[in-house]
């Protein structure tokens, strides 16, 4: 029986710096290989086999990875990706992914340097969004685990202690959104058990941001029927279109109104490390809370979200219990409260807060914002070779780095065709584009998310999507 630790260590240390060589090697060649590529049934039936009872060795299971899961990645760390808002990683972020695991850490709590880090990172994330010094936070998933422990946090505020114990009693209360909200937001209401139609959608102006008019009507008709009123959650960074709401507006409205006002910001807040588009999300550092994301256009490795709350009491008094094992002392590795599985759901979590320290530290935010600069250039970029293709239409203002349009030659079905057009581009591993719904018309969907990419990564793409258009209109939907 294999032990875990070996007794010689030689043969696994050249295994793991050929794994490096090999991974280095691939992030060289991104450009040249496919973005994506189905994974063949054979390759998808070896995931179906029963649990080993006796393992093959280390260079075996790296030679099945090498084989069988390398090649068949979701190919967002592509130049060519531009399906989803996904950041393509760093190789800094990669080797710190290394060091975390070799570490080990579980920071959940306790006095040691996991916790500092990321107590550094959440203070600089605060620092760029213009939030104060003391503002709490936390390294989450993503930004749907940020946005629902924020909702918990307004919660608390709102209702108080007693929500905690007794629950809600009856009350509704009530949270608003753009229309164009991400799904993870009325999803919290859900979970939280205030239900998901109690985050009202609030339509959107010509510009695609919250109509603010609208939302005041809103909380006053709700007001008015007896509900409660409680969040404002603004958007900055729409996941289909890119459009941010006016964050100082929706600030405004909530002190006014003496609601939390939080903002889903899960890639837009990197807007803030650029000079030239921080204007875009003025009014960020007046939120009680905002969740955003390092995965994203901070380009850190998955997962790595980060949930910032003004008030870190706050945090406590939403999330802390009471467990005679985990009390904390003046001294010793019990010292250094409050922990962070008192300000969150997670007891056990990982050292997420390394790749973005290291990847900060290594680069600067100067780079980042550079990279958001670049992303919105090229999307412009994009946009003007759509608007000069004759059978592309384009479907929404381009405010930040996200293109939506679609083939249209006047014929008939253009939603079927143009979902069709998405996959054929996919499968031919060149580029990696999506679909969504703008206006009630399937479109397809650019985001330029990734600090590898190139104008000659998009120059290409309005051509392909015209004649992969072109060609099933010749060759109709099967
Ligand atoms: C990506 C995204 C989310 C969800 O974030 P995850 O990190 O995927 O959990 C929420 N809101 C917006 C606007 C997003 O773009």
């Amino acid at each position: 029986m294999a032990t875990l630790d070996p007794e010689d260590w030689s043969e696994l240390r050249a295994l793991g710096h050929r794994m490096i060589d090999d991974m280095f090697d691939r992030l060289e060649g991104l450009g040249a290989a496919p973005v994506w590529q189905p994974m063949p049934d054979a390759v998808r039936a070896g995931f179906r086999a029963p649990v080993p009872r006796e393992g093959s060795g280390a260079a075996r299971a790296y030679d099945a990875f090498a084989a069988r899961i390398a090649p068949y990645a979701s190919g967002n760390t592509s130049p060519r990706f531009m399906g989803w808002v996904q950041g393509g990683g760093n190789a800094v972020g990669m080797l710190a992914e290394l060091l975390a695991g070799g570490l080990n850490e579980n920071c959940g709590g306790r006095d040691h340097v996991g916790l500092e880090v990321e107590r550094q990172v959440v203070a600089w994330a605060a620092e760029l969004l213009g939030l104060p010094a003391a503002t709490g936070g936390l390294m989450v998933t993503g930004s749907s685990i940020a946005n629902f422990i924020a909702l918990l946090c307004a919660r608390r505020a709102h209702c108080g202690a007693a929500v905690r114990q007794d629950g809600l009693g009856g009350r509704r209360l009530t949270g608003y959104a753009q229309a164009g909200v991400h799904r993870c937001v009325p999803g919290a209401f859900d979970m939280a058990g205030l239900g998901g139609a109690a985050l009202r959608r609030v339509a959107l102006g010509a510009d695609r941001r919250i109509d603010l008019a609208a939302l005041e009507a809103a909380i006053a008709a709700d007001r008015a029927a007896g509900a409660e009123p409680f969040m404002i959650v603004g958007t900055a960074g729409s996941v289909d279109v890119g459009a941010i709401d006016d964050l100082a507006a929706l600030a405004a409205i909530a002190r006014r109104e003496g609601m939390w006002f939080h903002v889903d910001a899960a890639f837009g807040a990197l807007a803030a490390a650029s000079p030239a588009r921080r204007e875009l999300v003025a009014g960020i550092g007046e939120a009680d809370s905002v969740a955003f994301d390092f995965h994203k256009w901070a380009q850190v490795q998955y997962d790595s979200g980060c949930i910032l709350v003004r008030d870190r009491q706050l945090m406590l008094d939403a999330f802390a219990q009471d467990a005679s094992y985990l009390t904390t002392t003046a001294r010793g590795l019990s010292g250094g409260a409050p922990w962070p599985c008192d300000m969150g759901p997670d007891l056990s979590r990982g050292f997420r807060a390394l790749k973005v320290w290291m990847t900060i530290e290594a680069y600067g935010t100067a780079a980042l914002g550079g990279i958001v600069d670049d992303c919105c250039a090229l999307a412009a970029r994009l946009a003007a070779s759509v608007d000069a293709a004759p059978r592309l239409a384009r479907l929404a203002p381009v405010p930040l780095n996200i293109v939506c349009f679609r083939y249209d030659d006047g014929g008939a079905e253009l939603d079927a065709l143009n979902a069709a057009i998405a996959a054929d581009i996919q499968e031919s591993g060149r580029y990696v584009i999506s679909t969504t719904t703008i206006d009630g018309v399937r479109a397809l969907r650019a985001a330029i998310v990734n600090h590898r990419t190139r104008a000659a990564d998009i120059d290409g793409l309005a051509a392909a999507v015209s004649a992969a258009g072109d060609a099933r209109r010749r060759e109709p939907i099967g």
